[in-house]
């Protein structure tokens, strides 16, 4: 079965729900037990609303095929999905390894709430590969990678950086939001959890927040037991919306990646930017990996705008009709955020003289997205005058 056929008809049933094409939405805490027997034995399908429903087991049997999964859970969002995977990698006294270019609250989770905990964290260059190695120490417990940057855009080689962790008994943790399994599968490229927030391209519509989290078979095991000691779960609805939004994952995909290089190669040739971040464009510094690795990508990137006051992008951004100003990313609509990446890192440096900003390519017309983002030019210039 094809990845596009595994999405129409992964983790649904019909026959177990009187032919009914998707699974129910189950609204429920307490399961019922027809007898003591039964409630003893411990062998009814489903206990309790926390450990899972039809609703939640039809999308964690789909993500579990996509990402080649031994075990999935779900979380109630992309940030609980980071921490969850982070604990189940590291405990007191252990040290792991993040990337520079790590979503910023993973960041600040690593740096306040995990370091109270007792766990030491060194960034690293995303960029170095193997050389990762070199800053492993004895009481490294884990890499954590997430490629793309889902700010910056660097790539990361995560088949070199997991050679070195099988080889030092590490684990490896990959946030793959941005290209989600259907584009990239972190477990067959060495991880050992993958997660995604499933708020952004899963749902795919802007109206949930979900997290998810795949293990391969030497994580899987801690990742069950960090989840069911931190009492997670997600509701039976948000849980319908990631697996009504996987159904059309493939088709938004392709229109994302169309329209997304679209726009990023009109940028390329605006005299406004100074560089359009973008890893399938083949000048972009970490294309090489993305063209061995990646099937397709999707509608994120960011430019940087030659150097200009913050008054000209504020000018540029305010006026725009078609893309929001907004965090998040994934759903249907176009996106913009500029943001200083300078303020989130340690281990590298940001030298750019301009503005980065960030776009989301929704899944409009790029020519209306290119004439809005014109538009947009023109004010950045008349505020330069
Ligand atoms: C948005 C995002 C998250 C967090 O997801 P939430 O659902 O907002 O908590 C994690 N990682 C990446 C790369 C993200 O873009």
């Amino acid at each position: 079965m094809t990845q596009e056929t595994l999405l129409a008809h992964g983790g649904r049933h019909p026959r177990e729900h009187h032919g009914f094409v998707n699974p129910p939405v189950y609204h429920g805490s307490t399961v019922t037990f027809p007898d003591t027997a039964t409630l003893l034995s411990g062998q009814q399908r489903y206990t309790y609303g926390r450990h899972g429903s039809p609703t939640m087991d039809g999308l964690k049997e789909l993500l579990a095929a996509l990402e080649g999964a031994e075990t999935v859970v779900l979380c109630p969002s992309g940030l609980s999905a980071v921490t969850t995977a982070i604990l189940a990698v590291v405990g007191a006294g252990g040290h792991i390894l993040v990337t520079d270019s790590a979503y910023a609250p993973a960041r600040q989770f690593c740096n306040t709430l995990a370091k109270s905990f007792g766990i030491e964290t060194t960034y690293y260059d995303p960029t170095i590969g193997a050389g990762v190695e070199a800053l492993i120490q004895p009481n490294t417990k884990a890499i954590y990678t997430e490629t793309p940057g889902s700010l910056t855009f660097e790539m990361q080689d995560l088949d070199a950086i997991a050679a070195v962790a099988r080889r030092r008994d590490l684990m490896v943790v990959t946030d793959n939001t941005w290209a989600t399994p259907l584009y990239y599968k972190p477990l067959a490229h060495g991880a050992d959890l993958s997660l995604m927030a499933g708020t952004k391209y899963v749902v795919g519509h802007s109206d949930a927040l979900l997290g998810t989290v795949a293990a391969g078979p030497r994580a899987a095991a801690a990742l069950k037991r960090v989840y069911t000691n931190l009492g997670l779960c997600v509701g039976p609805d948000d849980a319908n919306l990631g697996l009504r939004g996987l159904r059309t994952l493939g088709v938004r995909l392709a229109r994302h990646h169309e329209s997304g290089l679209t726009v990023a190669r009109w940028l390329q040739g605006r005299p406004e930017v100074a560089k359009v971040l973008h890893p399938a464009l083949p000048d972009f510094p970490g294309h090489d990996l993305f063209a061995r690795d990646f099937k397709g990508a999707t509608g994120l990137f960011s430019f940087v705008t030659r150097e200009a006051p913050l008054d000209a992008v504020k000018a540029m951004l305010d006026g725009l009709g078609l893309f929001g100003l907004g965090y998040s990313w994934g759903g249907f609509e176009s996106l913009a955020i500029v943001s200083d990446p300078r303020k989130i890192r340690t281990a590298t440096t940001w030298d750019e003289p301009g503005h980065l900003i960030r776009l989301h390519i929704g899944l409009e017309d790029p020519a209306d997205l290119i004439a809005d983002l014109e538009a947009g030019f023109d004010r950045f210039n008349a505020a330069l005058r």
